[in-house]
């Protein structure tokens, strides 16, 4: 990416357990300390913070699970959404309904997904584009920035010869463009249709260059709560891409979705990295969005080696994830491969 370089992840992975013997899974992993302002030690601190004073709270009353949340720590909402999917997971599992019924029902259970490339050669990146059409992916995200922008539009105009219009195209600067190198990527590519996902860094830098920009612009590290996605959605972005994690959870993600379809704003729904407790959390709130909306859920898997669930797992085939089914979160991880033990409340 823009501003970092990333080859292997540090994932924390939460389970609880009801007095009952329900047991619920949750995971955040953050990708690398640089991507957003939040890292993997953080993440585990947070949850020791957290844990003694959730001893006994309901896993069952998600709203209640919150604000208790929210009266331990401020902020850290990449940990919360831990506890938030393990809840929702062992809701599902205590009453036999998977966890996209939970947040409201699914409209399918063939989620289509995204490829996203990495910062790379123009020649190379449309190499790879051509190829995850071909697979069925239904839409891509090309990554650029951290670099000099003619190279960029090299890539964005290498890829469009590659594909053309048999696939949606993101183009995602990840905060790492200057206004001035914004501006003129969109302006160069004016006749190839794409949506320019988060170019600089900051709500501000966005909004300044809006008027000048010929392609829809959209949000996704700067929206870091609910409070700054109302402001964007007021006429300053066209749409999201957003993170479990990054707002906290499966509870305000699924506010987040209302808002959006209230205000007809498209968005995905991702994670930053992880294995198959958050992917399975991930393609059952993208199950949910309205069709005419999404642009899809990524998921690390086409990344990474392994499942934490040895009767499959979370994949992407075809460009599509099938939902796991089963009640929860659909995900059975073998404990076994969990070795590293770092706290128990
Ligand atoms: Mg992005």
């Amino acid at each position: 990416m823009a501003s970092s370089n990333v080859t292997q992840l540090d994932s924390t992975i939460v389970r609880i357990e009801s007095d009952c013997g329900t047991v619920g899974w949750g995971e955040t992993c953050p990708a690398g300390p640089t991507y957003a302002p939040s890292h993997a030690e953080g993440a585990r601190a947070a949850l020791c913070t957290m844990a003694p004073g959730l001893i006994g709270e309901a896993l069952d009353q998600p709203l209640l699970l919150h604000r208790k949340m929210n009266s331990l720590l401020n902020g850290h909402h990449y940990a919360k959404a831990a506890i938030d999917i393990a809840a929702f997971d062992a809701m599902g599992k205590k009453s036999g309904r998977s966890v996209a019924d939970l947040l409201g029902g699914a409209t399918t259970h063939r989620v289509p997904s995204y490829y996203a490339t990495a910062v790379g050669e123009p020649d190379e990146i449309a190499r790879i584009a051509a190829e995850k059409v071909r697979e069925g992916y239904p839409r891509l995200q090309i990554k650029i920035s951290g670099r000099p922008v003619e190279i960029d539009i090299e890539v964005v105009q290498k890829v469009w010869e590659a594909v053309g219009n048999r696939v949606r195209l993101a183009v995602d600067g990840n905060r790492g463009m200057t206004t001035r190198d914004a501006i003129r990527l969109s302006q160069t590519c004016r006749d190839i249709p794409f949506v320019l996902e988060q170019p600089c860094d900051s709500l501000e830098e966005i909004a300044a260059i809006r008027p000048l920009l010929l392609h829809p612009v959209y949000l996704d590290e700067g929206g870091t709560d609910l409070p700054t996605v109302m402001r964007a959605a007021n006429g300053i972005v066209d749409g999201f891409g957003m993170k479990i994690t990054r707002i906290g959870g499966l509870a305000p993600m699924a506010t987040f979705r209302d808002l959006c379809e209230a205000c007809h704003l498209p968005h995905t729904a991702d994670d930053a990295w992880g294995g198959d407790i958050i992917a399975a959390a991930c393609a059952h709130l993208g199950a949910t969005v309205n069709p005419k909306l999404f642009e899809g859920t990524w998921i690390a898997q086409p990344y990474i080696d392994t499942h934490y669930d040895t009767n499959g797992g979370v994949a992407v085939v075809e460009g599509h994830i099938s939902l796991p089914d089963g009640p929860g979160l659909g995900v059975n991880p073998d404990e076994a491969l969990f070795t590293k033990m770092v706290a128990r409340f």
